[in-house]
């Protein structure tokens, strides 16, 4: 078998695991209401169908305290039992398991009334927390062995403990958040007492026929975090008291570095696992952008490893394990790192879902179902809003013609997928292609669909998928060739000289930015100051900043900060990036024109001229839809979805949502 070591079973002693893939926590916002269980009972029933060895919950809170926000996910009582059993019997009549994460967080929770082990504010809460008394802290120890317990009466096949990302438990380990002078705080045997103790009395409680994950902090990457010494030590112990499993977790949430964005190499923190599973003998999972089998699979073969957690990959698709077990990896819907759809809408307080799959914790809502009397559509546009509606119609059963212009599919996603930190962006068109293969959707390149044709061959409906193009904008010399559009930049048709203006700081001219100042040779953990020897604090070392040879100047008219529609998650790894890398930043400027002198521009200082080679145009979308009106006449339905329907705030996670959710009814 092609994945050996990631399909081979793991012993417990007391429970087997089929494989070693383990559906690492992620919240999606249906914990927090007892309505939505039944929601969540199918989101995890899907992934434990599709395969995964081990599924982990989102984080549930052991007490008020430790809520992320008011009224968040608690088990903290009986009365909180019956609803999490309908998750663990839904797991269970699929052959799943599941533990449930208990996550208290700290100086993090998001409510008047946190509590911590020091009175240390959060740079990322306008909550400070009230520091806990000794007896206070032996309170929230006993409400985690509480929740543990009740964890266990309501099925599940474990627990997580959440002891890393800069939450309660982290908050004792780390000197930057604990001042204590008492037993849980000062040396690190004191810190680690609290995580000790938890783990220890959880376990008396529990019994030993049931998982005790703790998730362990291998690198904080804050000031006064731990130390590569103190996290084996921690880890060296867990096995004593009583864990079955260590978790990795990289990074607290208040850290400047990133982790899980597209801008992180694929398996890029395998090592730091590597060094815990050499202090325990505990098995040791492995995090943080694995979203293949192939990585994994190669984390296993190097032996730093005993499991590899994939959360936001079997958000994407739950099918992730069943279709490597059975070679059928080319199938897989590849999580692109994006964040939009799933931590994205959870820190905007939504429920979370994948940009590649609506379907995710939409399970019992948006259905896929078989048709009958098939009917023959024809989609035009093979951008994301196109390939998702015209593979999900024919999955249904439709008999589906695509009509795409250019070459090759993708649409817009072919010059997103140029830019770097975006290459996964290759995988969702891997996947479409495949698809399309599959749902025997007809293809027909290098069409353009014309509404005389499409209205004579006898459609039965049709889907406007003709997406957007990018909109020239009425500067004087628009045509002047040092002018380059952002489809000529990323397709190769144009290169871009030594210094260059880009007009539009949207999400498109903050990727062309990254593209004009990447360089192939910078090491990610060098760029944002990473201690791989894990001798300094919390894994830092100054940043080795590499400036831009290339003079970039990124240009928005409006006033204030750029780039503040970007990702919630993901703005600020954007911004510092190309701040490092000198670029040049500039609100509040009006185009006058472009000329052999370069881009001249007025200000609130007056007339200015940037003396560039090239000026790429970024300046928005718009809409390519005039088949719509011209099929009107046809008599047929016609359908718009897509940057077709609207361009404004358009981006892939609305287009394959439009795309899927109008093929479910069609
Ligand atoms: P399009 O992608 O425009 O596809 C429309 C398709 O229709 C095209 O292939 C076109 O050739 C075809 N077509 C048009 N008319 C006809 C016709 N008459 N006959 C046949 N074919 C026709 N979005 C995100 O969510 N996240 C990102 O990180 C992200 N990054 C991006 C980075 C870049 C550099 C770019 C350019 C875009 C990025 N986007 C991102 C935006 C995303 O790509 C678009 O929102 C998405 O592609 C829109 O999908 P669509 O299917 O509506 O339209
Ligand atoms: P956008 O975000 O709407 O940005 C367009 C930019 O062009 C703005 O900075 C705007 O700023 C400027 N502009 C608009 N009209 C102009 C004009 N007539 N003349 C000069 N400048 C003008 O659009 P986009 O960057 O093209 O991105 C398209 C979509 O793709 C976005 O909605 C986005 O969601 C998606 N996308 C997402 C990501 C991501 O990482 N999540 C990345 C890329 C793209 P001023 O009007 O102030 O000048
Ligand atoms: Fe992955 Fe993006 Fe889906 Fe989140 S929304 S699971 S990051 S593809």
């Amino acid at each position: 078998m092609k994945y050996g070591r990631l399909f081979a079973p793991l012993d417990l002693g007391f429970m087997r695991l089929p494989n070693r893939i383990v559906m690492g926590s992620m919240h999606t916002g249906l914990e927090d209401r007892a309505r939505n269980y039944p929601k969540l009972a199918a989101y995890f029933a899907a992934r434990a169908r599709g395969g995964a060895g081990l599924l982990v919950s989102g984080g549930i809170a052991p007490n008020r305290a430790g809520w992320g926000f008011p009224f968040a996910g608690k088990l903290s009582s009986p009365g909180e039992v019956a609803r999490h059993q309908l998750v663990t019997q839904a797991v269970h009549s699929e052959g799943g398991k599941i533990c449930m994460q208990i996550l208290h967080t700290g100086r993090y929770a998001y409510h008047p009334f946190p509590v911590a082990p020091s009175a240390i504010r959060a740079p990322i809460n306008r909550y400070k927390p009230r520091g806990l008394s000794s007896d206070g802290v032996r309170d929230q120890i006993a409400d985690f062995v509480n929740c543990a317990r009740l964890a266990q009466d309501a099925g599940y096949d474990g627990v997580e403990i959440m002891g890393s990302e800069g939450y309660f438990i982290n908050e004792f380990l780390a000197p930057r958040t604990n001042n204590r002078t008492d037993e849980w705080g000062g040396s690190l045997e004191n810190r680690a007492r609290l995580a000790l103790e938890i783990v220890r009395q959880t376990r008396a409680a529990v019994g030993p026929d049931f998982i005790i994950i703790f998730r362990i902090s291998g690198l904080d990457l804050v000031e006064g975090g731990g130390t590569g010494a103190e996290v084996e030590w921690l880890a060296s112990q867990m096995e004593g008291a009583g864990a079955t499993m260590l978790n990795t977790g990289i990074g607290w949430h208040e850290a400047r570095i990133p982790t899980i964005a597209g801008a992180v190499p694929r398996g890029a923190f395998g090592w730091v696992s590597a060094r815990i599973k050499a202090a325990t003998r505990l098995p040791v999972i492995a995090t943080n952008r694995f979203n293949s089998p192939d990585g994994a699979e190669a984390m296993l073969e190097k032996g730093d490893a005993d499991l590899v957690s994939m959360a936001r990959p079997l958000l994407a698709d739950p099918d992730l394990p069943r279709k490597s077990a059975e070679g059928r990896e080319n199938e897989i819907n590849t999580c692109i790192a994006c964040n939009q759809g799933c931590l994205d809408k959870v820190f905007e307080g939504k429920r979370a879902t994948c940009l590649v799959n609506p379907r995710a914790a939409y399970e019992t809502e948006l259905l896929i179902e078989p048709v009958k009397p098939a009917k023959r559509i024809a989609v035009v546009g093979a951008g994301p809003a196109g390939l998702a509606c015209a593979t999900t119609l024919a999955e249904r059963g439709h008999r589906v013609t695509l009509f795409e212009r250019a070459h090759e599919i993708g649409g817009q996603f072919r010059y997103a997928r140029e830019v770097p930190g975006k290459e996964d962006f290759h995988d969702t068109l891997r996947y479409f292609a495949r698809r399309i293969e599959l749902t025997g959707v007809e293809l027909r390149l290098n069409t353009t669909a014309e509404s005389a044709q499409l209205a004579a061959d006898g459609f039965d409906a049709f889907v406007i998928a003709s997406g957007v193009s990018a909109r020239v904008p009425d500067i004087p010399g628009i045509d002047h060739p040092r002018v380059i559009t952002y489809p000529e930049l990323l397709s190769g048709v144009k290169q871009a000289g030594e210094s260059v203006a880009i007009v539009g700081a949207g999400g498109i001219g903050f990727d062309v930015a990254t593209f004009l100042t990447h360089d192939a040779d910078a090491d990610y953990f060098e760029e944002w100051g990473i201690d791989r020897t894990l001798t300094n604090r919390g894994g830092l070392v100054p940043p080795k900043r590499v400036t831009s040879r290339r003079r970039v100047y990124l240009l928005q008219r409006k006033p204030g900060k750029l780039g503040a529609t970007l990702g919630k998650t993901t703005g600020w790894i954007h911004r510092s990036a190309l701040k490092a890398r000198g670029v040049v930043m500039r609100n509040g400027v009006n185009y006058q024109r472009i000329d052999d002198a370069g881009l001249h521009l007025t200000t609130e200082a007056g007339a200015e001229l940037l003396a560039v080679e090239h000026v790429i145009i970024c300046a928005g979308q718009e809409s390519v839809k005039g088949l719509a009106s011209e099929l009107a006449s046809s008599g047929k339905p016609v359908h718009v979805i897509g940057g077709a329907l609207l361009a404004a705030e358009l981006d892939a996670e609305r287009a394959i949502r439009e795309g899927v959710t109008l093929a479910a009814t069609l």
